[in-house]
């Protein structure tokens, strides 16, 4: 097993634990782009949101619910916050285990860059 966030999941590597249950995993970012930015994994290794399968349809729904219930926990729920999903290289993926970025506590910008 060599993907970096399979191994901040299993605990091989240690990360600041945000949230966890059976299928996902959430923890700080180590650069973070914002006052609040956590990543918020599955458990289960998926490359990209292009390998998302069928039977990962409920799976993907627990990681926005996860993302959910962290962004009320940590107060910007009603201000507002964003949680991006980078794909391949031009969207600037650098760690292939799909995982969603909860970004929050600052105005954010748009288009992103
Ligand atoms: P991507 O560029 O793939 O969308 O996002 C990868 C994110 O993972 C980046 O925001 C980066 O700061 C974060 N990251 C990379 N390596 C580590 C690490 O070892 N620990 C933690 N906590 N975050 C990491
Ligand atoms: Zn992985």
């Amino acid at each position: 097993m060599s993907c970096l966030f399979c191994k901040i999941a299993g605990g091989e590597i240690p990360s600041k634990t945000v949230y966890q249950d059976e299928y996902v995993y959430a923890f700080e970012d180590v650069n973070p782009q914002a006052p609040v930015h956590i990543l918020v994994i599955p458990r289960k290794h998926i490359a990209t949101s292009l390998e998302i399968g069928d039977d990962d349809n409920e799976l993907i729904g627990k990681l926005y619910q996860a993302a959910n219930n962290i962004a009320k926990e940590r107060g910007i729920a009603d201000r507002g916050f964003r949680l991006v999903m980078n794909c391949n290289a031009e969207a600037g993926q650098t760690v292939f285990h799909i995982h969603l970025h909860l970004l929050g506590g600052r105005p954010m910008q748009w288009p992103p860059g």
